[in-house]
């Protein structure tokens, strides 16, 4: 009997101790902290990643290699930590030498039985070289979009000249054949345009630029705008708006692309005499936008795949409308940006409703090297 409890105990205290070298050596930071934050335990990655001694992060805070973000980032981890959920984020640190450094951090509360928070336990991945690798990325997109873009203005340019009955008649068959290549140029300068808005977003490059104004008449504007492709497949666009939307402070190049991307694809999807809709009002804190359409619809099993960049489903595809698979997630950017969101609801053969929430206390000001173009989307 005595010889199974010292088993058992034996077992148990080889058990911790497994565990605790185990955490030890754990290639991510591990923090414990006390319900004030005070670092009760850090592993080894921390001393590595941070720069700190075992004895400078002992009884010391997180604000020693933390303290880097605004105050709204720290703001909004707490108000999750306090409601006792977990915190997800990216976050910037410093280390000991000064080099500022990313991680993605997962901060969770520990209970007692009582569900009272006795502490947290906190992770970071140091994700500094996969961000450099992203925006070198990133900076090669935008380059080589840009080089791309100088040629097609030029072709853009020439074909004009060719139009232009000054430079002799073209008969009909010329004139075909340069409407398809003018269509073709279209669709590279709108690729690369979307390319270069991407890279923008993506790299955190872009500046934000909101003032108050009128989200119903960036709407209406850009259906006016898509009006002759509307005409041409014989459909009809009906507006709802509810009275009194107040204005609201937004980046007007940065809605109309959402309305202009979701607008278009309500068109494109649709078959000729379609009908697409558009309602627009508050509900909450919001003003939703909704565009349904009588077209096509998404495919229920690829319905979870729609935001992902290049992702085209199955029917689109087959019924040969053309696109890149780029306007979604671009859309899905902007409007994650806007701290919106955007939901659909799709039945195939039947049709699909977009739904962008915009919050009305509207956007804020963000500096940046460059602000989102606006461009024209493939139709
Ligand atoms: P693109 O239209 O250039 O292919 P998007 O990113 O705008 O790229 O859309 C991704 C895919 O989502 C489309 O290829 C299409 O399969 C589907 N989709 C988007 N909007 C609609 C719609 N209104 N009706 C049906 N399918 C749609």
């Amino acid at each position: 009997m005595k010889n199974d409890i010292t088993g058992k105990l034996l077992a148990r205290a080889s058990q911790s101790s497994v565990f605790k070298m185990a955490v030890q050596s754990a290639f991510n930071h591990i923090i414990i902290t006390d319900a004030k934050g005070k670092i009760l335990f850090a592993n080894q990655a921390v001393e590595r990643i941070t720069g700190y001694s075992h004895d400078e992060i002992i009884g010391n805070n997180p604000r020693l290699w933390g303290n880097v973000m605004n105050k709204t980032f720290y703001k909004n981890m707490w108000s999750t930590l306090v409601k006792k959920k977990s915190f997800t984020g990216e976050i910037q640190n410093k280390r000991k030498n000064g080099q500022l450094y990313y991680a993605k951090v997962i901060i969770s509360p520990i209970l007692d039985d009582e569900k009272t928070i006795i502490g947290f336990v906190g992770t970071e991945e140091d994700i500094t070289m996969q961000k450099e690798i992203d925006k070198m990325k990133s900076e090669f997109i935008s380059i080589a979009a840009h080089q791309l873009r100088t040629p097609l203005t030029s072709i853009n340019w020439s074909m004009d000249i060719l139009k232009d009955t000054s430079t002799g008649k073209l008969n009909t068959k010329q004139k075909d054949l340069l409407k398809d290549i003018n269509n073709a140029n279209q669709r590279l300068i709108g690729l690369v345009n979307m390319l270069l808005n991407i890279s923008r977003i993506e790299s955190g490059r872009f500046s934000v630029v909101p003032k108050m104004q009128s989200v119903p008449a960036i709407m209406q504007g850009m259906v006016k705008q898509l009006e002759p492709r509307v005409k041409e497949k014989q459909q009809k666009i009906a507006i709802k708006r509810q009275t009194g939307i107040p204005k609201m402070n937004v980046d007007g190049n940065m809605i109309a692309q959402v309305f202009q991307n979701i607008l278009t694809n309500a068109i494109k999807y649709s078959p000729k005499g379609g009908k697409i809709s558009v309602d627009m009002k508050v509900k909450g804190k919001f003003l939703l936008c909704s565009i349904s359409d009588t077209g096509m619809g998404i495919p229920n099993h690829q319905q979870d795949r729609i935001f992902m960049k290049f992702f085209r489903a199955d029917n689109a595809v087959k019924e040969e409308v053309g696109g890149n698979g780029l306007g979604l997630y671009f859309v899905n950017m902007i409007v994650e940006a806007c701290k919106g969101t955007i939901t659909f609801k799709s039945k195939e053969g039947e049709g699909t409703t977009f739904t962008v929430a915009l919050p009305l206390t509207g956007m804020s000001d963000k500096e940046g090297e460059v602000r989102i173009s606006l461009s024209q989307k493939d139709l």
